[in-house]
């Protein structure tokens, strides 16, 4: 049986993921540092759920040797959690900065390492890491912006390095989604006429993207455009 191992699984894009996977039978283990959210979503889809910071290198090699554990393969990985920017460079603060950096850089960076021990050693596998439109054209939220643009250029730049042990490597690059993340500002996006994706269409990429034959793509999906997800060159 197939298994996907999702951080940022709690919740918005990661947790929809987790309920296509799981309704396409594959078995799903979710970590996050949300535990309470987590484990819920774990039981829905019957899955497991491990309690850890992908800021943290052992927390992202303990998920792994849990999902190895547990499923004893892991086909799909989706570096996923994130968080928004937390200052600018008006209001910067060190801490501030690191905290953006730490969950979205440092955490798909250790999420990946972590993982490709198990997917070389099992013939290969597919990493899907969660980057953002963001991160192709930049964003007020500038250093949400730096951390995404950091993870097209990590996919881009690491796919050459794991197509020999037939490990693929893409970046989903979501517009607007409905989820948690952007609920402060939803009213005014909304006001703005911008569109907003269901999470359940960015789930639908992730999926397509897994599956696909390619790597190192940045794939955009936007609201109510499936058909928009292209690979940008
Ligand atoms: P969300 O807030 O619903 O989910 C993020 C999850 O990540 C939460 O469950 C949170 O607890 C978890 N998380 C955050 N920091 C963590 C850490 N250090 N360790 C473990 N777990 C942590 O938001 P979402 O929209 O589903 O976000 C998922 C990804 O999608 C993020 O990387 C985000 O940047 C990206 N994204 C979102 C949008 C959007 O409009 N919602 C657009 C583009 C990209």
């Amino acid at each position: 049986m197939r298994a996907a191992l999702i951080t940022g699984g709690a919740s918005g894009i990661g947790a929809a993921a987790a309920r296509r996977f799981a309704a396409r039978g594959m078995r799903v283990v979710l970590v996050d540092r949300d535990e309470e959210r987590g484990v819920a979503v774990a039981a829905e889809v019957d899955g497991r759920f491990v309690a850890a910071d992908v800021g943290s290198l052992a927390g992202n090699e303990r998920a792994v040797r849990a999902a190895v554990e547990e499923f004893g393969r892991v086909d799909v990985v989706l570096l996923n959690a994130g968080v928004p920017g937390r200052c600018g460079l008006a209001d910067f603060t060190e801490e501030s900065y690191r905290d953006t950096m730490r969950t979205n850089v440092d955490g798909v960076v250790y999420g990946l390492h972590a993982c490709l021990p198990q997917l070389r050693g099992q013939g290969g596998g597919s990493v899907v890491v969660t980057a953002s439109l963001a991160g192709l054209t930049g964003s007020p939220d500038l250093f949400y912006a730096t951390s995404k643009y950091a993870l097209v250029g990590l996919v881009r730049s690491a796919a050459p390095h794991l197509a020999a042990d037939g490990v693929r490597i893409n970046a989903l690059c979501p517009g607007l989604v409905g989820t948690p993340i952007i609920a402060g500002f939803r009213p005014a996006l909304e006001k703005a006429g911008l569109r907003i994706a269901d999470p359940a269409e960015a789930a639908a990429a992730v999926e397509t993207i897994a599956a696909g034959g390619g790597t190192g793509g940045a794939w955009v999906v936007q609201a109510g455009r499936p058909a928009s997800l292209v690979p940008v060159p």
